[in-house]
């Protein structure tokens, strides 16, 4: 029998976009369905990519296979949405004591790293902005994509073609045939969850050791200070604040890992305050304050594939911290899977599962 659909996408969110998109390219139509989740990651997250992650400032994980592929993907899907979503933006890191100069140093000679260091700057280059009395440097082929925006775009436009369903799938409604899974009658090849940190609850994927974390940020509005002096770009010191322009910023974020919803705190609001005082002069008056659950497995890695249960349920998942980074690439590396038998290696879920 030939399934209504090929591939039956389980959530929205930058993983589910990547996945649609991956096979939009090889010519494979998919069916999505999502819950809108508001504490879903990629309706809170400022989606920053930023090659040169932490306080060692170490190349990401990846990062020169992942990045040139993210960035052609959000430069088609700015023209596929009619609507600029992915915004190329400087990130400035603030030197934040000795031990980070010295990570910086030692970047500073490695090819590895080299290409994603821009300028170099003097302490006290942004007087009565930024406090920088270590001084900073511009960390490039950074940016970020308005990722709850993109979600919102993708899923009118597959709404408008017939293909989504705003709705959630159980894992216990789908009948896995031998030819193909039937979800609500329709039939589709392939299920491919891409949950988020829901997935834990998924009995598909039993025993994936997922530890999710919360996140906290918030939109602010200069209350006093010399912010329209602000340099256009994203400034890091461990916390960031990004300038959305007329006296609007974003601004973030915490790492809670035991509770798990869209409540936020005042201990978060004064974490993330507390520290852009740091680094930043000025005031700022809370305009919002949201929060989301990343989706991270206990050894920081994707988890694709297959599940033990059947073939024709995979996942998509453990995208962590930096799923605007990754999302593009794994996309692209679970399709190779699924399509053309190529090995997932490190990505596997599989690891998971096999025995000691
Ligand atoms: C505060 C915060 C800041 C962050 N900052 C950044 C950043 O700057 N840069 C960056 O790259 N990353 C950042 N991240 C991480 C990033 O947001 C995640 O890596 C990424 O969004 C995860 O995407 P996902 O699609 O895997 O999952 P999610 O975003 O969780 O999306 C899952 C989707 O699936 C839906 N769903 C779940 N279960 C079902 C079901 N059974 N049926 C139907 N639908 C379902 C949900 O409603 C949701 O829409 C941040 C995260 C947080 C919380």
């Amino acid at each position: 029998m030939k399934p209504d659909f090929p591939y039956l996408i389980v959530g929205l969110g930058i993983a589910g976009t990547s996945l649609w998109r991956a096979l939009e390219r090889r010519g494979i139509p998919a069916f999505v369905a999502d819950a809108g989740d508001a504490h879903a990651a990629s309706r809170v997250a400022p989606g920053v990519v930023n090659p040169l992650a932490g306080k060692r400032l170490n190349p990401s994980w990846r990062v020169a296979e992942q990045l040139p592929v993210a960035l052609d993907y959000y430069r088609e899907l700015d023209a596929l949405l009619g609507e600029r979503v992915f915004h190329p933006t400087p990130i400035i890191r603030i030197i934040k004591d000795a031990e980070q100069r010295e990570f910086f140093e030692k970047r500073k000679l490695q090819e590895r790293a080299q290409s994603y260091i821009g300028r170099e700057y003097e302490p006290d280059r942004w007087p009565g902005v930024l406090k920088d009395p270590l001084g900073s440097f511009e960390a490039t082929a950074s940016g970020y994509l308005d990722v709850a925006r993109t979600v919102e775009l993708a899923e009118a436009l597959l709404a408008r073609a017939g293909r989504f369903a705003k709705e959630r799938v159980l894992a216990e409604e789908l009948e896995v045939r031998e030819d193909c899974v039937i979800w609500r009658g329709k039939s589709f090849g392939r299920v491919v969850f891409c949950e988020g940190w829901l997935a834990g609850k998924n009995q598909f994927f039993e025993g994936l050791p997922f530890k999710p974390a919360k996140g906290e940020m918030m939109t602010l509005r200069a209350k006093s200070g010399n912010l329209d002096s602000f340099p256009q770009a994203i400034v890091n010191r461990g916390k960031w604040i990004l300038p959305l322009g007329n006296g609007l910023f974003r601004a973030g974020s915490t790492y809670s890992w035991d509770s798990f919803d869209d409540v936020t705190s005042e201990a978060g609001k004064d974490t993330v305050l507390n520290a852009l005082g740091e680094f930043v002069v000025g005031e700022f008056e809370v305009l919002s304050q949201n929060a989301g659950v990343r989706p991270i497995v206990k050894d920081y890695r994707p988890v694709l594939g297959v599940s033990p249960k059947s073939d024709r349920v995979c996942m998509f998942n453990g995208l962590g911290s930096k799923g605007v980074l990754a999302a593009p690439w794994l996309a692209e590396q679970l399709l190779n899977h699924l399509e053309g038998g190529a090995p997932l290696g490190e990505m596997d879920l599989a690891r998971f599962f096999r025995r000691k």
